[in-house]
C-alpha cells in the first residue's frame, strides 16, 4: 500500500482525501516510480475543486507532475534507480496521478532528470514552468527577437507567468508583466520585469485594434485579455496563447490578424512530443536562474495540497508550488 490524495464522485459530490491504497489499484504502465515530489498547477486546482472536467476516471489519483526515482521497469529506456520527470500525458485526468508515493506508467512518458537539476528544482520548474519555455520556443520558431520590440506575459504572478518572466527576460526581452496584483511589483522586477502593466487595462472588451504596444506575448489568461492582447500587437508579432486563467472564450476579430499580420500560437503541454520536451528541458536547464526560480517557489505537502488548490483556483498563489511527497 501506498499514500496518495484521492478524488471521488457520489451522488453527494466530488470528495478528496488522503488515504492508504492498494498496489493493485494501480493503472497498467511498464515502469513503476516512487514519487519524491510533484507540484500544483491550475489545472491541479481544477481537479482538486471539481470546477473544470480535468478527472476523467474515478476513482482518481489528481496532479500532473512528478519527478522520482524508477521501481521497476520493463521499458528499455528505465533501469531500477533512474531519477525520472512526468508531465503531463494524461497523468492526474485518466491515468493516477502523482499525489501519491507511487505510480504506474507508461516508460514513453518519462524523461530522464537533467543533470544539474535537483528533484524538488525540477518540480519547481514542472508543467508551468516548461510551458512557459515551450511559449518561448513557440515565439522563437515563429522568428521572434528581442530587437522587435517588447513582450508581454499576462497572468505574470502565477505559475506559467512567473517563468516566463524570468525566461524572456534571461533571452533579452523588455519584458511587460500584467498582473493583478501590485503587491507583486517588486517579485516581478527582480524576476526580470522592466514594466508592470495593470491588468484591468487588458480585461474589457477589446476593440479590433489598438495602439501597438508589444511584439510578442505569453498568455495564460485567455478571454477578454488575449483579445486586447492580439488587438495590441506590433505588426508581424505573434502572442502565444497557453491558458484560460480569465476564461476560455476569445472575444476577438480577425482584424490583428489580416490588418497586421499578428499571428496567434496555440501552446499544449500534455501531449507535447518527446523531442520538443527534451529541449524545452534541455534549455531551462541553462536559460532559467535557479536563484529566481527559488525565489518563486514554495513548498507544501500531501495533506495541504486540497486547501493549496482552493487557492490557486482564486488566482492566489503567487509562483511556482512544490508537493514534496517522500
Ligand atoms: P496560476 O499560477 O494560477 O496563474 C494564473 C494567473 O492568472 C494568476 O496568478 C493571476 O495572475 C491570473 N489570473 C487569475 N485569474 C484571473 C482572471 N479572472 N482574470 C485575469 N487574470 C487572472 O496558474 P498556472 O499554473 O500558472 O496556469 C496558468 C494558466 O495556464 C492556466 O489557465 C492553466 O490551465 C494554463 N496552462 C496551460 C498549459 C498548456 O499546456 N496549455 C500548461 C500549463 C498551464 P496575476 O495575479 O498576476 O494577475
Amino acid at each position: 500500500v501506498f499514500k496518495a490524495v484521492v478524488i471521488d464522485k457520489t451522488d453527494s459530490g466530488q470528495h478528496v482525501e488522503l488515504k492508504m491504497v492498494d498496489d493493485a489499484d494501480l493503472m497498467d504502465g511498464d515502469v513503476a516510480v516512487r514519487v519524491s515530489h510533484s507540484t500544483l498547477n491550475y489545472k491541479d486546482g481544477l481537479a482538486l475543486t471539481g470546477k473544470a472536467p480535468v478527472v476523467r476516471r474515478w476513482p482518481m489519483i489528481p496532479g500532473v507532475d512528478l519527478v522520482g526515482t524508477v521501481e521497476s521497469s520493463s521499458h528499455p529506456d528505465f533501469k531500477l534507480g533512474d531519477a525520472v520527470i512526468l508531465n503531463g500525458w494524461g497523468l492526474g485526468e485518466t491515468h493516477l496521478g502523482a499525489y501519491a508515493e507511487k505510480v504506474r506508467v507508461k516508460g514513453d512518458w518519462l524523461i530522464p532528470l537533467p543533470k544539474g537539476l535537483a528533484p524538488h528544482q525540477a518540480m519547481a520548474i514542472g508543467t508551468a514552468g516548461y510551458t512557459a519555455m515551450l511559449c518561448l520556443m513557440a515565439l522563437e520558431r515563429y522568428g521572434l527577437s528581442p530587437d522587435r520590440g517588447p513582450a508581454i506575459v499576462t497572468g505574470a504572478a502565477g505559475g506559467v507567468g512567473s517563468v516566463a518572466v524570468a525566461l524572456l527576460a534571461k533571452a533579452g526581452w523588455h519584458v511587460i508583466a500584467s498582473t493583478g496584483r501590485p503587491q507583486e511589483a517588486d517579485y516581478l522586477k527582480n524576476l526580470g520585469a522592466a514594466e508592470i502593466l495593470d491588468r484591468s487595462e487588458l480585461s474589457s472588451p477589446a476593440r479590433p485594434l489598438n495602439k501597438e504596444r508589444w511584439a510578442a506575448g505569453i498568455d495564460t489568461v485567455g478571454s477578454h485579455t488575449l483579445a486586447n492582447l492580439l488587438s495590441m500587437t506590433k505588426y508581424a508579432g505573434a502572442i502565444a496563447a497557453c491558458g484560460l486563467a480569465g476564461g476560455m472564450d476569445l472575444p476577438v476579430t480577425v482584424a490583428p490578424f489580416i490588418l497586421r499580420n499578428v499571428a496567434l500560437l496555440g501552446v499544449d503541454s500534455v501531449m507535447t512530443p518527446k523531442p520538443r520536451r527534451l529541449e524545452a528541458w534541455r534549455r531551462l536547464v541553462n536559460e532559467l536562474d535557479l536563484d529566481k526560480l527559488a525565489s518563486m517557489t514554495t513548498s507544501i505537502t500531501l495533506n495541504q495540497v486540497l486547501e493549496a488548490g482552493r487557492a490557486i483556483v482564486e488566482g492566489k498563489i503567487r509562483g511556482r508550488v512544490v508537493v514534496t511527497i517522500t
